[in-house]
């Protein structure tokens, strides 16, 4: 819509989309409003859009991935939950152990992260594990234990749903749902998470292109939760002295493509502590909306990914030096 266009414009174009069996979606931004049309390209065409008073340009969107597409939307996306914000200029900063195993590692941890300044808590509850014979996650109890660390902290929680069955429990408790690596194009999956109310962080699976991860989230928005954070996780490459392979050129590509907040999990990429803090300083500086980073008050006793795992104890060292170039890069810790 032109700017200055009145809301009774945007509702007018609205409605006759809607009349041709159209779906449309209005995104108001600072300086203008983008209504967004999908469906039957014949149906649409049927409109004499150019021609309705308030209209300034109708474009077509040639990506295959469509509510996701910067296009669509007038400003970045900023996700907000309980006053914490990811996106456009605040800068997400997620941080937790990879699984809940005790009610001490998790809440010794929490208050080491809040103390931090951390934006949001993570901590695994039912855990994809390479091998059967892991430990799987503590499920129902871990849910428990992260309720009682939100209480206490008032950090949000992060946490990943891996089956179906488990939408309602995962998402009564958690704050922002984690759609992990392994189930990045579980498709039933995401339609169910798309039909939430809360806030989805989907990491990219270990073979997916950008352009998969994309139509991973349009699933989502697809259903109607446009609240999606994509993750970049690293890679399966021919590289082994990473854990994976960090694609930061994605990173650059999905803020060029997508309107959505991109963050970064420099953990699971780098699988070794030392390398958490270069890699999380790059993803800042490539401007990435976040980073999302393990930390377990005695990783050598971790029962999941001890060896990445940053100390509790080093964390708040950790966070303030990201916090230096997060502010260098104009942004803050959301
Ligand atoms: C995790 O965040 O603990 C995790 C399992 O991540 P990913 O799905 O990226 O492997
Ligand atoms: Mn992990």
């Amino acid at each position: 819509m032109a700017p200055g266009a009145s809301a009774g414009e945007v509702d007018h174009v609205v409605a006759r989309m809607q009349e041709a069996g159209v779906d449309a979606r209005v995104s108001v931004g600072r300086e203008a409003t983008v209504i967004a049309a999908t469906g039957d390209r014949e149906l649409l065409a049927t409109l004499p859009l150019e021609g309705y008073p308030g209209v300034a340009q109708v474009l077509p969107i040639l990506k295959p991935y469509k509510l996701v597409a910067r296009e669509v939307s007038a400003d970045p996306t900023v996700i907000e939950v309980d006053g914490r914000r990811i996106g456009d200029s605040w800068f997400g900063l997620i941080a937790g152990p990879c699984s809940v195993e005790t009610r001490d590692q998790t809440l010794e941890t929490a208050r080491a992260v809040a103390a931090a300044g951390a934006t949001m808590l993570r901590g695994g509850a039912f855990k994809p594990r390479t091998s059967p014979y892991s430990f799987q996650g503590l499920g129902a109890q871990a849910l428990a234990i992260l309720r009682e660390a939100r209480e206490e902290t008032g950090l949000p929680i992060v946490t990943e749903l891996m089956d179906p069955r488990h939408v309602q429990e995962v998402v009564e408790t958690a704050d922002v749902i984690q759609i992990g690596a392994r189930n990045s194009q579980n498709f039933l999956l995401l339609s169910e998470v798309g039909r939430s109310d809360k806030p989805v962080l989907l990491k990219r699976g270990l073979s997916t292109s950008v352009e998969e991860l994309l139509m991973a989230a349009e699933y989502i928005a697809k259903e109607g939760n446009e609240r999606i954070v994509l993750c970049e996780r690293g890679i399966k490459t021919f590289e082994t002295s990473t854990r994976f392979t960090l694609d930061l050129g994605a990173v650059a590509v999905l803020k060029h493509e997508t309107h959505l907040p991109v963050i970064v999990d420099p953990s699971h990429a780098a699988g070794r502590r030392d390398l958490v803090l270069p890699l999380a300083r790059a993803a800042v500086a490539v401007g990435a909306d976040g980073i999302i980073v393990e930390t377990h008050p005695r990783p050598e006793q971790a029962l999941s990914d001890g060896p990445q795992q940053i100390p509790t104890a080093e964390f708040a060292a950790f966070a303030a030096e990201v916090r230096e170039l997060v502010a260098l890069m104009g942004k803050e810790i959301g």
